[in-house]
């Protein structure tokens, strides 16, 4: 993904569920990547007394992070500093909501309406925000991609639409070969002008 990244450039937004930094490691951009269920390597105040995160302690494994496993002095390091609250994992919890705040809903909503071209990768839509990704792009006639090796809630929204592709894969295999396509269609594009 960061290869496609660095090929599009501005014109590539990556919108992820993921919460284990797997975008980071690959060296996505910030700026162009949007964690819209949280990043487990934050914590931020269970009291919301401000909308800072603040790394995840290095002092605490991460085989402790479960909460009745913490001794009392990690409990102690894990507290808000501006209020004293303790602190929480920064990640969408089941029965919590998507916002702007925390998981960029409105600027990912934003995205999908002036997006030509969405693929839908390794995600089955269970959640309400990705589902209203795919409804704008191809609301505004862009066109859905779905790559998946079973049948999704985005199989079922993609039947009978034009706008669309449904490609039968795991997603690394697809994704190397879409980067050499961008590729060439760059290089295409290069030599024209
Ligand atoms: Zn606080």
């Amino acid at each position: 993904m960061k290869e496609i990244e660095d090929v599009l450039d501005d014109k590539f937004a990556l919108i992820s569920q993921n919460v284990d930094s797997l975008h980071k490691k690959a060296g996505n951009s910030e700026e162009n990547t949007f964690l819209i269920h949280g990043d487990h390597d934050f914590m931020r105040c269970g009291d919301e007394c401000s909308s800072e995160l603040y790394p995840f302690p290095k002092e605490i494994e991460l085989r402790n992070r479960k909460k009745d496993q913490l001794t009392e002095e990690e409990i102690k390091i894990l507290k808000c500093p501006k209020c004293g609250e303790d602190l929480r994992p920064h990640v969408l919890w089941f029965d919590e909501y998507y916002n702007e705040k925390f998981f960029k809903k409105d600027t990912v909503l934003r995205i999908s309406k002036e997006t030509g071209i969405l693929f839908v990768l390794g995600t089955s839509g269970e959640t309400t925000l990705p589902q209203v990704i795919a409804k704008n792009v191809l609301a505004k006639s862009g066109m859905v991609v779905e790559i998946n090796i079973a049948d999704s809630y985005f199989s079922e929204l993609l039947k009978n639409k034009k706008n669309r592709i449904i490609i039968r894969s795991e997603s690394s295999p697809f994704l190397t070969e879409l980067k050499k396509e961008i590729e060439k269609q760059v290089i295409a594009l290069y030599n024209k002008s």
